[in-house]
């Protein structure tokens, strides 16, 4: 009948559109398999003539024939610290589209509080006591001996936020503390003295290569990029991370994540940055 023809009619419409969005669907993924492999290549296409580079300028810069000029050694030491900082810019812009693919891998492992702490203070200290700074880092008597996470990212996102600290404070003190929460989570708070961030520029210093102040970020450079890092990488841990600042006082940033790492409890893509 005509009513039995019709339906026919649709029912090849939608096993048509069917197809169209499966196949659609596939050459998307295709696409993104594409833009991955091309990022893991990139990434070593970038870093290694850069290595060779900043090896040979160390090199230079050592002058340990000492038949280099005074000013061909400063020459050498400055292509030295810009290649450090086109690599750290190349390592953040990398990291930063590894987590938009939805491919950066967490390694959770063991970590000893102790251990971790002890690094850091061997890392921060130098820096801080450049600038006349007193770092702290404060371990409550209330937390486990070891957690589950991935060191290396935990890492990366504690240096971001003493680094910012100790960059964006000209006197007082730096300070890490790290301590269990009621709800079963552990706070790493890292709290300055220093120039403090507005209201209105909290709400963006979390996004991708947003400086809160223009004027500020000519003083002290940077890409922009770290808090976004850090943000995404909370959240692929597990946990977040909040800011609590008064402009002119200084600025606490609380990093919160489980005792115990959960793949099951990530977001399998966290939202891309903006
Ligand atoms: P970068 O430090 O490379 O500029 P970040 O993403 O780490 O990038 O930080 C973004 C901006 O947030 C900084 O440029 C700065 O304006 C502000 N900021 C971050 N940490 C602090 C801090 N501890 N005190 C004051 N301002 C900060």
């Amino acid at each position: 009948s005509e009513q039995t023809r019709v339906l026919e009619i649709q029912k090849e419409d939608l096993n048509r559109n069917a197809t169209d969005i499966a196949q659609k669907a596939q050459e998307l993924e295709q696409a993104s398999r594409y833009k991955s492999d091309f990022l893991a290549n990139m990434s070593h296409e970038l870093r290694t003539p850069l290595n060779s580079s900043l090896i040979l300028a160390k090199l230079l810069g050592d002058n340990r024939e000492g038949n280099l000029t005074e000013e061909q050694v400063k020459f050498a030491r400055t292509i030295q610290s810009s290649g450090n900082d086109l690599l750290a810019l190349i390592n953040d812009i990398l990291d930063l589209s590894k987590i938009e693919a939805g491919q950066m891998d967490i390694n959770a492992e063991p970590v000893s509080f102790k251990r971790l702490a002890n690094d850091l203070t061997r890392t921060f200290e130098p820096l801080a006591g450049e600038k006349k700074l007193s770092l702290t880092v404060d371990l409550s008597p209330d937390l486990p001996e070891l957690f589950d996470s991935d060191r290396q990212r935990l890492e990366q996102v504690l240096k971001n936020l003493l680094s910012n600290a100790i960059k964006f404070t000209e006197k007082g003190s730096v300070t890490l503390s790290i301590a269990p929460k009621a709800d079963g989570t552990v706070a790493f708070a890292v709290t300055d003295t220093g120039i403090g961030i507005s209201e209105e520029q909290q709400r963006t210093v979390f996004d991708a290569f947003r400086q809160a102040d223009s004027t500020i970020s000519r003083k002290y450079g940077g890409t922009g990029l770290g808090l976004s890092i850090s943000r995404q990488l909370s959240r692929l841990l597990g946990g977040h991370i909040h800011l609590q600042s008064e402009a002119g006082k200084g600025s606490t940033f609380t990093l919160e994540l489980p005792l115990n790492y959960n793949p099951d409890q990530v977001p399998a893509r966290v939202e891309p940055a903006t």
